[in-house]
Order: C-alpha cells, then sequence, then structure tokens
C-alpha cells in the first residue's frame, strides 16, 4: 500500500442526506516519488473482469489476424466453477460476440466447487485453504486422489477437510493390505 496515506482532517464536514458530519479520515493518493497530489488515472486498464472477459481472444494476439486466433477462436469447451458465470462466462461471449462477431465457445460445462469442511468457498484472505500438495506429501496421492473421486461422486459441492483426505488414507492402506495378503498367499 505504498503512495497511500491516511491523513487526519481537521474541521471538515461533509452532508450525506441531510445530515451534517464530521469528516474524520480520507485516503490521499500522492506520487511514492516526489509526493505530488496531482495524479491521472490510467485510461489504457480495463477492471479485473473486463479484462478477464478478452481472455478468449486477447491471449491469440488479438487485434492481429494470428494464426492461433485463427485456429483456436471459438474453441469448442469451456470448463468452469459455477461462481463465475456473470462475472467471466457471460462477458467472455458479449466480448467475444462484439469484437469477433462470433461466440467464443459452443458449450460451457459448469462444474461444483471444492468448499472447506464448513462449506466455505476456499480463500488465501480467509486461510482456509487445503493445499493438494501438502496433502500429497502428508497422506500420499492415491489418499487425495480417492477422496476427491469418492466426494465428487455424490455430485454438487465438495466440503473438502484434511480429516477425510486421512480417513481415505486408511481406507486405501486397508486395500494395499489386503492385496498384499491375497498375492502372498496365491
Ligand atoms: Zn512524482
Amino acid at each position: 500500500m505504498e503512495g497511500f496515506f491516511f491523513t487526519e482532517m481537521q474541521d471538515r464536514f461533509s452532508i450525506i442526506e441531510d445530515h451534517v458530519i464530521e469528516i474524520k479520515y480520507f485516503i490521499e493518493l500522492r506520487c511514492e516519488n516526489c509526493g505530488s497530489v496531482d495524479l491521472k488515472q490510467e485510461e489504457d486498464v480495463l477492471d479485473t473482469w473486463f479484462s478477464s472477459a478478452l481472455w478468449p481472444f486477447g491471449t491469440l494476439g488479438w487485434p492481429e489476424d494470428t494464426p492461433e486466433l485463427q485456429k483456436f477462436y471459438p474453441t469448442s469447451l469451456l470448463v468452469t466453477g459455477f461462481d463465475i458465470i456473470f462475472f467471466w462466462v457471460a462477458r467472455m461471449i458479449m466480448m467475444g460476440m462484439h469484437f469477433m462477431k462470433e461466440k467464443p465457445f459452443g458449450d460451457v460445462y459448469i462444474h461444483a466447487l471444492v468448499r472447506d469442511e464448513k462449506g466455505e468457498k476456499m480463500s488465501k484472505t480467509k486461510g482456509n485453504v487445503i493445499d493438494p500438495l501438502d496433502m500429497v506429501e502428508k497422506y500420499g496421492a492415491d489418499s487425495l486422489r480417492f477422496t476427491l473421486a469418492a466426494l465428487a461422486a455424490q455430485g454438487r459441492d465438495i466440503r473438502l477437510s484434511e480429516k477425510r483426505i486421512e480417513g481415505y488414507k486408511h481406507f486405501a492402506n486397508k486395500i494395499w493390505e489386503c492385496i498384499k495378503v491375497c498375492s502372498d498367499k496365491f
């Protein structure tokens, strides 16, 4: 957050819906180098979702008519989570229709989300993310694969927790032991 300053204000008031309120703080943006407050907003940048909307052709050399664009636009299938249909998928279609005069993909496969054990979306900010690589290190790749496969079979969203992975590690171990016993006998 370099370049952002909270400045305490003295004797400043604002009128919001007929109420006079005192303003205590405001955010002032200043140049990191010279401290100037005479700033101009960048005009050649889109907001996150509008930038993402250009992805189906923006990644292929558009606005040039490249061989990649010829070959890969439109594509046949988009695979995505249901939570970004309006943020991203709808925007990609609208931008595709507008700039390319053609839809970006024929089909959209909408899949469920991997959530945490309480059903919350995993996020770095919340700190409830389960890193698959950590799980592989701890319980083995088979345990993780089996856990995800077993949970996915129920349909809808997956509620993943480390406990489940640990449980399926024991299950995988049982199978392994069975096979060992069998192969020793025969
Ligand atoms: Zn400056």
